[in-house]
């Protein structure tokens, strides 16, 4: 997978792509993240990115040439499977939407900034909008960083433990189990005895029923939306 993310300020995800996880998964090759600089695009000799709106009212507008370049150039280079603006009024991303784009080949993301972006990008040149909650934030790295780490996280071989994704929260409709380690005894508080058991179909089964406890218990939404669970 590529993954091409479109930012007025590239420096906001540098360290977040250089570490731990995301930094193993390009270096083994399983994925390519490229931070693109919009201000390389402009053709403005301040290289600015954002102008007035139009009718007036607080607030700047990102500018549609940069962006239009930018993805242009990228379009010339491989084809896309998608061409992604960060927006709060976009699908919200959930864990169904970050298993089916995980298996695109190469995407685009757009950052938005400020006001966000002149309607004009939104209408042509992207080919769809993902929002990451029902909050404003201000401005589309965070989400787009997010929307990233969702979908690594997916690639087979990113996860030391190939099975682990399938057993995070939502996979199966249900949140995950409590985990513990060491030490078993810590301040007097303990851990469940079963854990320590050894018997393995005994700690799936206490996992599973912690599960389906505490999906009852936290999200009993996620419940009806898979049935019976
Ligand atoms: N005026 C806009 C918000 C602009 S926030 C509105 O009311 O909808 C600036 C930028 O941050 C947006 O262009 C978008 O790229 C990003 N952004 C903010 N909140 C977001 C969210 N919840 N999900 C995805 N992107 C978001």
């Amino acid at each position: 997978m590529r993954i091409d993310i479109l930012t007025a300020l590239p420096r906001l995800l540098d360290s977040y792509f250089s570490e731990s996880i995301l930094e193993r998964a390009q270096k083994k090759g399983l994925v390519e993240v490229v931070v693109h600089d919009l201000r390389d695009f402009s053709t403005d000799k301040h290289k600015r990115l954002d102008d007035y709106a139009f009718g007036g009212g607080a607030g700047m507008v990102m500018t549609i040439e940069p962006i239009h370049r930018c993805i242009e150039k990228l379009k010339g280079e491989r084809a896309y499977d998608e061409v992604i603006y960060m927006s709060p009024d976009g699908d919200l991303l959930d864990q169904p939407m970050a298993n089916r784009m995980s298996s695109l080949k190469n995407i685009i993301l757009l950052c938005g900034h400020y006001k966000g972006v002149d309607e004009r990008v939104r209408q042509h040149l992207i080919t769809r909008e993902v929002s990451i909650g029902n909050y404003v934030l201000s401005g589309g790295e965070l989400p787009a960083a997010v929307l990233s780490d969702s979908l690594i996280r997916l690639l087979p071989g990113v996860l030391n433990d190939e099975t682990s994704a399938l057993s995070d929260s939502f996979q199966d409709g249900l949140v995950a189990p409590p985990v513990y380690t060491r030490p078993a005894e810590y301040n007097g508080w303990g851990i469940p005895e079963v854990l320590m058991s050894g018997h393995e179909a005994k700690i799936h089964a206490w996992r599973h029923e912690q599960s389906v406890l505490r999906t009852q218990e936290r999200r009993p939404d996620l419940l009806e939306s898979f049935g019976d669970g």
